[in-house]
């Protein structure tokens, strides 16, 4: 027998004082979700439909990389309050609260995310749940999909209700931002839906006071995909800077450090470099710009296709680096690429934009030879065509020019002068503004980096790395020819 509405208030808040949870989905999100709320106390069971990675997850293996997460999840497997399953029965059958965390990729070939994984799990789901429940949307999505699976929860599983609880975990600190979030977003509606969410995140409210902002369906979902394109527009804003300065052969880190210092707009994501990729920000923002054309309201959000536009010819202009340093064609050049995740302390190479330029220099007929500390197994999957390194050394011997992509603490104290001697060509291209100019100058490399003008490896010691107080008229910055004299010796 199904629950008619009011017995859901009272299971609600019945269930309210210990909440049995469960999570639909144990990728990157769902997993990390699962982990921390059985670090917060609760009794948690985790379904997914890949078998292997149940299997992984039992046998207390993380299959992906995400720093504190393995031992995290050993412990509590250890203490019995977390367990996986393949059984949506199990599931609907345990939980008073089901978190749904499955994935809303880019649909191939178009802008739009893909609801089917979303839509497939509550088909999974539904038909078990035979008590009053709360069902949690965390995965990201269009505005008006809560309201749309509400309605077939409605149908599917009366007495069950839906809310909708908006995800910001960044992958490589996605422990630390569950178990402490800056702020947590209820989309609800009605009150004991609150109650039961309110229960559930009480051992982190209590503890740190965090924001709750409580909302409509439509609100909360926006949230998210509307906090996403605002950081992607950092992002491309501060790289649209660095295609200016290229014109001008002006420094886009000095001008960004400059512009950091304004309160109002602040240094983060404001960091020029070869731009975001990942599983999220791509994806997340052109999913925002359909939805706004399907709403009628594409207008308003046009400058996200720019924003995109922006991100991917940061790529290019990377290879337009690659193709200088070699001597003007990358046929047959060896290239050592460093970092093929999209952000370090991650493994993560969905649309990973240091893969992306391997791939570009590898059809442009590079030698590619790529390392990543951690993401190699999932380079090798994703693009098997390229050659990889166990580690930088390996990547860099021979190579004419090496491209810095990924900003892992490793390459950062990489030592210069001994990779000089393994090296063919001298030359580093810091897509990421990660390194020391003068430390590689002064081991002999010509440093160069994108929006930033480039200075021979002889450049005198008295010019700043970094400017903070000197006027940029005032620093002696050689001209394009200058530099293009430079890169052609060097090559030759
Ligand atoms: P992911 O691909 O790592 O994980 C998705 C998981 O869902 C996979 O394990 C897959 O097997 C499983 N799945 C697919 N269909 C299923 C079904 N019918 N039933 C049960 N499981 C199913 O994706 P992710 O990175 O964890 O992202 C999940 C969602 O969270 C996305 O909407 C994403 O935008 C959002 N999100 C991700 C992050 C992040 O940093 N990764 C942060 C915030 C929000």
């Amino acid at each position: 027998m199904r629950t008619s509405a009011s017995q859901l208030a009272s299971d609600i808040t019945r269930a309210a004082t210990r909440p049995r949870l469960t999570v639909v989905g144990t990728g990157y999100l769902g997993a990390t979700h699962a982990v921390c709320m059985a670090q917060l106390g609760f009794d948690v069971l985790a379904v997914d439909v890949d078998t292997a990675k149940i299997e992984r997850l039992a046998a207390g293996e993380v299959p992906f990389f995400e720093p504190g997460l393995d031992e995290l999840l050993r412990a509590n497997l250890a203490t019995g309050r977390l367990r996986f399953t393949s059984s949506f029965e199990d599931v609907a059958t345990f939980g008073d609260v089901h978190f749904l965390c499955v994935g809303t990729p880019q649909l191939p070939g178009r802008q739009n995310a893909d609801l089917s994984y979303l839509h497939a799990a509550v088909s999974a789901l539904a038909p078990h749940l035979r008590r009053g429940s709360l069902v949690v949307g965390k995965s990201t999505v269009p505005v008006g999909t809560a309201a749309a699976l509400a309605d077939r929860l409605a149908l599917e599983a009366p007495g069950v209700e839906l809310a909708w609880n908006p995800e910001f975990l960044r992958e490589g600190f996605a422990v630390e931002d569950t178990l402490r979030p800056d702020r947590l977003v209820f989309g609800v509606a009605s009150a004991p839906a609150e109650a039961i969410l309110r229960s559930v995140y009480a051992p982190i409210t209590d503890r740190y006071d965090t924001p709750v902002i409580v909302a409509d369906f439509a609100t909360a979902e926006l949230v998210k995909v509307a906090a996403n394109s605002f950081l992607a527009t950092k992002i491309s804003y501060i790289n649209a800077m660095a295609e200016v300065c290229e014109a001008v052969d002006a420094d886009v880190t000095t001008l960004a450090q400059a512009l950091s210092l304004d309160e109002r707009i602040g240094g983060k994501f404001l960091r020029p470099g070869v731009g975001f990729g990942g599983g999220c920000l791509p994806k997340d923002i052109r999913a925002f710009r359909a939805r706004a054309d399907e709403l009628g309201v594409g207008h308003s959000l046009t400058f996200l296709s720019e924003v995109d536009e922006i991100n991917l010819r940061r790529r290019d202009r990377i290879v337009q680096l690659a193709r200088g340093a070699v001597g003007g064609s990358l046929a047959g050049q060896p290239v050592a690429v460093l970092g093929a995740s999209f952000k370090p302390n991650s493994d993560d190479v969905r649309d990973s934009p240091a893969l992306a330029v391997a791939a570009l220099l590898d059809a442009a007929g590079a030698i590619v030879t790529v390392y990543d500390p951690m993401a190699l197994d999932n380079a090798r999957r994703a693009r098997p065509e390229l050659t990889y390194a166990t580690s930088a050394t390996e990547a860099v011997t021979g190579a004419k020019a090496t491209v810095l992509l990924t900003e892992w603490t490793e390459f950062s104290e990489l030592d210069p002068a001994e990779l000089a001697e393994t090296a063919a060509g001298r030359t580093i291209i810091d897509a990421r503004h990660t390194l020391d100019p003068a430390r590689w100058r002064a081991a002999g490399w010509t440093y160069l980096s994108p929006g930033r003008p480039a200075m021979p490896a002889t450049a005198p010691a008295s010019v700043p790395a970094r400017a903070t107080t000197v006027p940029a008229t005032a620093r002696s910055v050689p001209t394009p020819r200058q530099v293009r004299e430079a890169l052609a010796a060097r090559a030759a």
